[in-house]
């Protein structure tokens, strides 16, 4: 058969340069030997989850620590998945988290010099390599229709053999010319397929950077390369993508790993050097007793929305993804607790085989320590930021007064103190620690746990004699002087030594102040709080707390 008039008959395009061309065009990056460039490729859903994440964080890591290069590719070639703004909303979403790309779809960079990164946009140069191989034999037109391939599995699963289109399965493989062309005049639909050469006698002994030494069966399908509205199919896109991005290093979910034969075979008969190939397992989550993956469907922490709206501190997340993605980043990060996490050294063959366990409980801890390390400053700004974007009206108000809040949290985090306080974990938390300070969203409860005349005695003595410019210990030993008054200790250990003959301790009439005050019988330190309320707010909520 004249396979070059075949190819020019499938493959009319006359503007599709000779394929050495492109290795001119996309030459081999300028780099340090051990610099990765890899790549974060995926499809214009908008979705994008903690997975993700964590891939796109091994990703970042990989080329930033040793000089390379990190870009975006859209994967675009089912148009049908692509949602407007999905582009712009996985670029805003991972820089909410730090992580930035170098080059790539919608990036402004000097660096993108291997666009376009939107493979739609690339349909020239994938039609190039097809008719290539089409003109190789390695590639060849195929009729078949839906119907017809339908058919093809239902007798295959009857039989108990693979699915798919391969050997005696495979039709169009051996069609003559005559039939091609009469197809072709007929205009009937056709899709261009991979001529296989493999056979799943054979094995491959394959090295993932993550899982080490793995055996693969070859693969022997003939997968669709180029799509009937010639547009090629992610297997093939990627292939010649990841050779013409020169990427160094694929680190991608292990979902991916049952097709790495085929993209092999791409790789091998499109006459490329394979990148390194690293398949990170899932993050699992413990289900009760259970050990499961993280479900899209059960589980809303796997979006990253979730993390944005409870206000987590983004670097808390990264870090914690870094003690998933290296188990010796803990140790790292202990070591360094106020070390930037760009300064541990990540290594990809260090990261975990089985499936990591995300432990919420875990971020949570890790995001509360990263908070009580922020100025007072610093934290106004994070939790301004969530505020304008998910506050209430009453919060944003709130927020305006910078200065109020910054000395609300001075005392929350308790800055200036012997040990910094770990109140806040998240924005969507934290902000609620403010309430207190603001009268249209004071809300006591009262939950006295004394008798009327008690309360109201120990709040009218108080009223009595508030000074708010008594330091802590002035104001301290107004509280205690209330004490015998209801009959409370005011010293703890005459109270201890004898708990029978109080009605309480000093610090139980610090508590009658403090829900009044507060609304709650926990809180930071009380004098310093109403000295932020000042003189007349304090009292006139010692008075509405009488009953
Ligand atoms: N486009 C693929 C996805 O949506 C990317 C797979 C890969 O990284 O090779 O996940």
């Amino acid at each position: 058969m004249d396979l070059k008039k075949l190819a020019s008959a499938l493959i009319p395009d006359a503007d599709i340069l000779p394929i050495d061309e492109y290795e001119k065009i996309y030459p081999e990056r300028e780099r340090a030997p051990k610099a990765e460039v890899t790549r974060l490729a995926p499809s214009p859903t908008g979705f994008i989850h903690l997975g993700n994440l964590y891939s796109a964080l091994a990703d970042e890591r990989s080329a930033h620590t040793t000089g390379g290069i990190f870009y975006l590719r859209i994967e675009d070639t089912d148009e049908k998945r692509k949602v407007d703004g999905a582009v712009e909303s996985v670029i805003r979403s991972l820089k909410y988290f730090g992580i930035n790309f170098d080059e790539g779809a919608e990036i402004d960079s000097p660096l993108n010099k291997y666009g376009p990164y939107y493979q739609r946009q690339r349909a020239k140069i994938y039609r190039a390599f097809v008719k290539d191989l089409i003109e190789r034999g390695y590639a060849y037109p195929c009729f078949c229709s839906e119907d017809e391939l339908n058919a093809v599995r239902e007798e295959q699963s009857a039989n108990k053999d693979t699915t798919g289109y391969y050997g005696k399965w495979a039709k169009c493989r051996n069609l003559g010319e005559d039939e091609i062309y009469k197809k072709l005049a007929a205009g009937v639909p056709y899709v261009i397929r991979l001529k296989s050469q493999g056979s799943i006698e054979n094995k491959i002994a394959f090295r993932d950077a993550i899982k080490g030494e793995v055996t693969v069966t070859e693969n022997e399908q003939d997968v669709v390369i180029l799509k009937s509205d010639g547009i090629p199919t992610y297997h093939f896109a990627h292939a010649i993508d990841d050779h013409f991005m020169r990427t160094t290093l694929v680190i991608r979910g292990e979902e991916w790993l049952s097709s790495l034969p085929v993209h092999l075979e791409l790789h091998k008969v499109l006459g490329f050097k394979p990148p390194r190939y690293a398949h990170t397992s899932s993050l699992m989550k413990m289900d009760g007793e259970t050990k499961r993956k993280l479900s899209k469907r059960k589980d809303p922490e796997l979006s990253l929305d979730y993390y944005r709206k409870a206000g987590y501190y983004p670097v808390a997340v990264v870090k914690y993804l870094m003690t998933l993605l290296n188990s010796d980043f803990e140790e790292w990060a202990l070591k360094n607790p106020d070390g930037d996490y760009r300064t541990f050294k990540f290594r990809i063959d260090k990261m975990s085989r089985s499936g990591a366990l995300f432990d919420l409980d875990k971020l949570n801890d890790v995001s509360k320590t990263e908070i009580s390390k922020l100025s007072a400053e610093e934290c106004y700004e994070f939790l301004n930021g969530w505020v304008r974007e998910f506050g209430t009206e009453k919060d944003k108000s709130h927020f305006d007064d910078r200065e109020y809040i910054i000395e609300v949290l001075a005392l929350i985090m308790g800055i200036g103190g012997k040990k910094r306080r770990k109140d806040i974990e998240r924005a969507e938390q934290g902000v609620r620690l403010l309430d207190y300070f603001f009268d249209d969203t004071f809300s006591p409860e009262y939950c006295y746990r004394f008798d009327k005349n008690t309360v109201n005695t120990v709040l009218n003595e108080f009223i009595k004699v508030y000074e708010p410019s008594d330091d802590n210990s002035a104001w301290f030993a107004k509280v205690k002087k209330i004490a015998p008054l209801v009959g409370f200790a005011s010293e703890m250990s005459e109270y201890k030594a004898n708990p029978s003959a109080y009605g309480g301790n000093v610090s139980d009439v610090a508590e009658i102040l403090r829900i009044a005050v507060t609304g709650m019988p926990n809180s930071p330190d009380l004098c310093t709080i109403m000295r932020i309320l000042g003189k007349e707010r304090s009292v006139s909520r010692l008075k509405a707390g009488l009953r």
